[in-house]
Formats: structure tokens, sequence, C-alpha cells
């Protein structure tokens, strides 16, 4: 008998499954949208474009994990290579992604991929900043290993979160169109049998080029072809879009946040005040007479 199907869905979304009665768990998620968005958003170039997407991609995974509804992940890049940092959030489902510059163009590298490792650098850190609503958020920080992201990854959840974990990002680049985006997490839980895991090595060259699999066949069918004889079984699926939170009153929190010297200057510049939000490109503006009243707001609270 043929093994479940599992149900096609158009669109970005994450797909949380187990594999082998819940001895693996496993997410694989479609971003090409959001990665198309980012690339717009940003004036991409390519290579920029394959950074913040896999970065978005991965930060994903990480945002669909957590409980609470104001919980979010910050996952922040600091590599040394000329994007300069490299900050994705998450909130659930909605992702949003900023680079210091993402007009970035190298040489595709020797085997004609893009040089997303070139354009993050790999002498530095990677920040992972769970804010769960808490005074304290959580922080774990890592060296990166390659800057290609993907192991960087596989080895934060390793080193920092104990859990042992391939990870496959890929978005695949044609001029400015995002062709397919996507990822996989695989992570055996403790306990599970070594044969499984012997079993899901043996298989990774299958997943490795992930973008370009998901140029061949939709998601679903990639899964069940990937995990055939390991018992799939989708637990659950998430919508994922590019969406940032920002409005007039957070940009009006962030200047009460100066400080009252900061914000007396600013007004005492007469020039009133211009903030853009890095990561969607919207502008506030705020008039001198404006900027006062927030001072005083500031000056009460
Ligand atoms: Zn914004």
């Amino acid at each position: 008998m043929d093994a479940e199907r599992i149900e096609r869905r158009e669109g970005d979304e994450m797909i949380r499954m187990t594999l082998m009665d819940g001895q693996v768990r496993v997410m694989m998620c479609e971003t090409t949208q959001m990665c198309q968005r980012a690339a717009d958003i940003h004036h991409a170039t390519p290579v920029c474009t394959a950074a913040m997407g896999r970065l978005m991609t991965a930060t994903s995974m990480l945002g669909v994990m957590m409980k609470g509804e104001n919980e979010s992940v910050t996952v922040n890049i600091k590599g040394g290579g000329p994007m300069g940092t490299v900050v994705a959030v998450a909130n659930h489902g909605d992702l949003k992604v900023t680079a210091d510059d993402a007009q970035v163009e190298l040489p595709l590298r020797a085997d004609g991929k893009l040089d997303v490792g070139g354009a993050i650098g790999h002498e530095g850190y990677m920040t992972v900043i769970k804010d769960l609503g808490l005074r304290e958020p959580y922080i774990g920080q890592i060296e990166l290993v390659s800057g290609e992201l993907g192991i960087d990854f596989a080895n934060y959840y390793t080193v920092s979160e104990q859990q042992p974990s391939l990870v496959a990002l890929g978005v695949l680049v044609s001029g400015d169109v995002v062709l397919k985006a996507g990822g996989l997490l695989i992570q055996p839980l403790p306990g599970c049998e070594e044969g499984i895991i012997d079993q899901l090595e043996l298989r990774s060259p299958m997943f490795a080029d992930i973008s370009r699999e998901m140029t061949f066949a939709p998601k679903e069918e990639l899964l069940e072809d990937w995990f055939r004889g390991m018992k799939p079984e989708v637990l659950e699926r998430t919508p994922l879009r590019y969406h940032c939170a920002c409005s007039r009153h957070r940009m009006e929190k962030a200047l009460i946040s100066l400080g009252r010297s900061d914000l007396q200057s600013i007004i005492d510049e007469d020039t009133g005040a211009e903030l853009g939000c890095h990561f969607c490109y919207s502008y506030y503006n705020f008039t001198t007479q404006e900027l006062k009243e927030l001072l005083e707001r500031a000056s009460r609270e």
C-alpha cells in the first residue's frame, strides 16, 4: 500500500513533521515569495538576495518553534564580509531582513554558485536573540564557520542547543528573480536509533541542493520521496510571509528611548526628524512640535 500522501499546497509555508514515530524532527519550508519580497525591498544583487534569503529561511525555522504570541527571534550575522551586518527577525511566520549593504557584487564561485560565504564573511559571529517577552532575552552566540549559513546554523543547533542537526538552505536566483527558495532541518531526537541516523546521512545528498530540487517537484512530493519508508507524519503547517510590523507608534517609542537630551538636541535643530525603517523602507516624519510633545511624554514616563 502507498504511504499517505501529503496534501499539495501552493505558496510559502513551513511544514513540521516527524519521522519514525517521533524519533526524528523535520522542518521543511518554501520561502520563494518571501525572498523575492526581500530582493525587491532592498534592491538586492543576486548574491545578497541569496544571503538574506538563506538567513530568513533559517530564521523562520526558529520562529515557528516559538510558542507565545509575542515571542520573536532575531538572528544577527556579523561575518566581516562586504555585506556588513545582516539581520533577520521572525515573529512566528512573519519574517523580515536587512543588511548594511545589499548591493554587493562578487564573482561566482568555482562551482558556479553564488558566493554567499564571501558576501557575509566567516570571521565573526552569529547571534540568536530569543525574545520570550520576559525582562531578559535568551541570547546564544557562536563563531561563524563558513558564512554559507547552512553549516553555521547546523553548528548553532549542535553547540548552543545541544541538538545535532542537518540544515539545508537554498535560494535560486536568476537576475532579480527568485526562482525557488527553501530550507530543510532534520533533527534526530535523543534516543533515536543509530540505523535511522545512518539512513538520513545516506540520503543527505538528495536534499543538499534544496532550491534546485524544488524547481523539479512540489515540496510535498520531495518530502515523500526523501523520507520514503521512514513514516513521515505532518504535524503542522504554518504560512510564511515577509511582513514588517513597524508603525508610527513604534517609531515614537524609539524616539522616546533616545533619552531626553538627545531628543532635546533634535528639537533645538528645528528641522524635525525623519525615521526610516531598515526592514521595509517606510518613512515616518515628525515635526518639531510633535517632537516637543514626545519630549513631554518622555519626561512624564
Ligand atoms: Zn518596517
